[in-house]
């Protein structure tokens, strides 16, 4: 007998096919059973969604096409799953279809059910059956999706016991708070507190609780996961076997992909470690999530179906009652306010303190009206990084800013090598000689004249990380190491680092020793552990403070407080050269309110005086705000779009829509450009994230 079977099809974008669609069964399916389904030519992959199939019969004369075959071997996907995925589609406003299909592992999407029974059949079956050529390629095919962290869990699980530290008196107490606590919780910890410890004792208190018990923990970006599987690895495999802890990013090929996948799926995996796209595994235990450094913009999906991994993992272990421990040392001022007595929706708990005798830096504010003009290192910052080359110290020296300079210019005739496809400037890139649009990404090779009246003298304005890199290494040509070797400079950013594995290598290099001052953009700011870095300098960090963007001066505090705890890591190293870390910021308004908390590295001031502007100016966590935003090749299109749009709202007459304020249509608030370009707009947004990356 025939059944009716609504499935969850990633359909077309805007193709008004609907949420789900309904094809004939033979067989009654389970809710969440994978399918591969038809849709026009092609074959798809859907996920079975509610209704059971037996509930409906297929009316008199109406034709539904068949499903073309179950994924067999795959248990269907849990109810608490399927709510995740629909309350993520309704709440952003995307098809649950779209959803749920980008949830699954790519390779899911690929296969056909034969191919994925092949690869789900155990190695040892295949291997009975050796003498078949064709099972001896199902053997190898097996093998494949076996990766290298066996090597890791072999090495570790001959260590019988392990031996764990005392946890220092704050984290006894947040660590006894989330045991008898439900949560959420918001974990302010300094950097260098202990966070991930106590991560890994609540993780160890839910598995052992329950033999079923699964945790998720989060990271905002890729570059940060092998360090934390490391120690997860080393912590849990001892007990739990090698399977039990396993990665989910992006940066994994497919194969991998589907093997943690199932393993999450299976229950085998009883840790997953990921970024923002794992808050959509399938862990069917839950117990525990955390969010680590949960104020990073990079827990937002800001392209395709759009979504917070950070509000997500709110939802679901609030749906299915799994503790959630968000944790940062600069939290987003929502979780802030979330956490505070008045408002009471998170528990905060309190790591004020470094572990060890492990020092936060000391802020040094150089104030640059009082400088040499045009200097891009103020004098007593120049002694301060030739001080550290002498010693044999590492210095960081933040810019926001790759490329040489930000943009080309013609002082006859003015002009600016502005993008030709979008409104940003071209960024002159002085290594290969091309002028980059770090907007739109078009690229062209720098003109030998001005491309306007021919002037062969056009000159670059502003600075980037090349340019930086340069001047230092000019500055400090007759510095010497205490080897005897003169000074070197390095420089870590997006163009340093493309090929594959080059960022690793460049900061092996560092940690080496074998760069005194490394040039860097924010990706070298976050998270890396380098113990011989004891000065780091922020040299043109004040254009955020005046961004149209309301949250560039918390990015950039938390950016800055993020760098500091770069330095002074080792305390031993410290000490040993008697020097203390410091945190150099060159500044021209050196007494704002920003860097005054920053000084005191006081992140409740800063959080106090920022959420008493975002009250005063009726912006969020005080309200909620959704843009809509078009991109067009001319401002004029996009207005005129969006005034229209205005217009249907109005004329729509929407609920409550006397207490919703429609801002007027404006250009995309962009805070990496300096301040002598802010007039310019923006109509395109930036192809990576928005504004701070660079
Ligand atoms: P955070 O995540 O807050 O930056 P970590 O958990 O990485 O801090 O801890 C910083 C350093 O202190 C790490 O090297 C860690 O091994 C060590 N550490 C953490 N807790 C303790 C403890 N209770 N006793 C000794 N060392 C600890
Ligand atoms: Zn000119
Ligand atoms: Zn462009």
């Amino acid at each position: 007998m025939s059944h009716i079977v609504h499935v969850a099809v990633q359909t077309p974008a805007h193709s008004a096919v609907g949420d789900l669609l309904s094809y004939r069964s033979d067989e009654e399916l389970t809710p969440g059973t994978l399918v591969r389904v038809p849709l026009g030519k092609r074959e798809m992959l859907g996920v079975v969604w509610d209704q059971p199939a037996s509930a409906e019969p297929i009316p008199e004369g109406i034709e539904l096409r068949g499903i073309a075959g179950v994924l067999e071997g795959i248990a269907p996907l849990s109810q608490d799953w399927r709510r995740l995925v629909a309350f993520a589609a309704h709440y952003y406003q995307r098809s649950v279809g779209e959803i749920a299909v980008s949830a699954l592992p790519p390779h899911l999407r690929d296969m056909t059910p034969e191919q994925l029974a092949r690869r789900l059949a155990p190695p040892k079956a295949a291997k009975t059956k050796a003498t078949n050529p064709k099972s001896r390629n199902q053997k190898a095919q097996a093998e494949t999706i076996e990766e290298t962290t066996v090597a890791v869990a072999e090495v570790v699980a001959t260590t019988a016991t392990i031996s764990l530290v005392a946890l220092s008196a704050e984290q006894a107490l947040v660590f006894e708070q989330i045991e008898q606590q439900s949560g959420p919780f918001l974990l302010y910890g300094s950097t260098g507190s202990g966070k991930t410890e106590v991560y890994l004792r609540a993780v160890q208190a839910v598995l052992d609780a329950n033999p079923q018990a699964q945790a998720l923990v989060m990271v905002p970006e890729i570059n940060l996961t092998p360090q934390l599987e490391e120690r997860f690895v080393a912590r849990f495999t001892p007990q739990y076997g090698k399977d039990a802890v396993v990665s989910m990013h992006s940066g994994m090929t497919n194969p991998q992909r589907l093997k943690s996948w199932l393993a999450a799926h299976t229950g085998r995996a009883r840790i997953v470690l990921g970024t923002r796209m794992a808050i959509f595994a399938s862990v069917p235990q839950l117990a525990l999530i955390v969010v680590d450094e949960e104020h990073d913009a990079s827990y937002k999906q800001q392209e395709g179906a759009r979504y917070s991994a950070r509000d997500l993992a709110l939802w679901r272990g609030r749906a299915v009652g799994a503790k959630v421990i968000l944790g940062s040392a600069t939290p987003s001022l929502e979780s802030w306010h979330a956490s505070t007595p008045e408002v009471g929706r998170y528990l905060r708990l309190n790591m004020p303190s470094r572990i060890g005798s492990a020092s936060l830096p000391r802020v040094r504010m150089v104030d640059m009206t009082q400088q040499p003009k045009r200097a891009v290192f103020s004098p007593p910052l120049l002694d301060a990084i030739t001080e550290r080359v002498k010693r044999g110290e590492q210095s960081l020296i933040l810019l926001n800013r790759r490329g040489f300079a930000p943009v080309l210019f013609c002082a006859d005739c003015s002009w600016k090598s502005d993008c030709p496809h979008c409104s940003a400037h071209q960024v002159f890139h002085k290594g290969d000689r091309t002028l980059r649009c770090h907007h739109c990404g078009f690229t062209q090779r720098v003109p030998f004249a001005c491309p306007s009246c021919g002037n062969p003298d056009i000159m670059p304005l502003g600075k980037g990380t090349e340019q930086l890199q340069e001047e230092l290494e000019r500055l400090l040509r007759n510095v010497q190491r205490p080897d005897g070797n003169p000074a070197r400079v390095g420089r870590i950013d997006a163009d340093t680092t493309k090929a594959k594995g080059s960022l690793e290598q460049q900061l092996a290099q560092v940690h080496a020793g074998d760069v005194d001052v490394l040039v860097g953009t924010q990706m070298v700011a976050k998270g890396h552990d380098f113990r011989r870095i004891t000065l780091v300098a922020a040299v043109q960090p004040d254009s955020a403070l005046y961004s149209s963007d309301y949250r560039a001066p918390e990015r950039l505090f938390c950016l800055l407080m993020q760098a500091a705890g770069r330095a002074g890591r080792d305390a031993q190293y410290v000490t040993a050269q008697d020097s203390h870390p410091e945190m150099w910021i060159q500044s021209h308004d050196a007494q704002n309110a920003v860097y005054a908390a920053l000084r005191k590295h006081d992140y409740p001031a800063f959080a106090k005086q920022q959420l008493q502007e975002r009250l005063d100016a009726g912006m969020p966590p005080y309200a909620f705000q959704a843009i809509v935003r078009a991109d067009a090749r001319t401002q004029e299109a996009a207005q005129a779009f969006l005034l229209a749009a205005t217009q249907v709202a109005r004329d729509a007459n929407l609920p409550y829509l006397d207490e919703v304020f429609i801002y007027p249509p404006s250009p995309w608030p962009c805070s990496v450009w300096p301040m002598w370009s802010a007039p310019r707009c923006c109509w395109k947004p930036p192809t990576a994230a928005p504004c701070c990356a660079f």
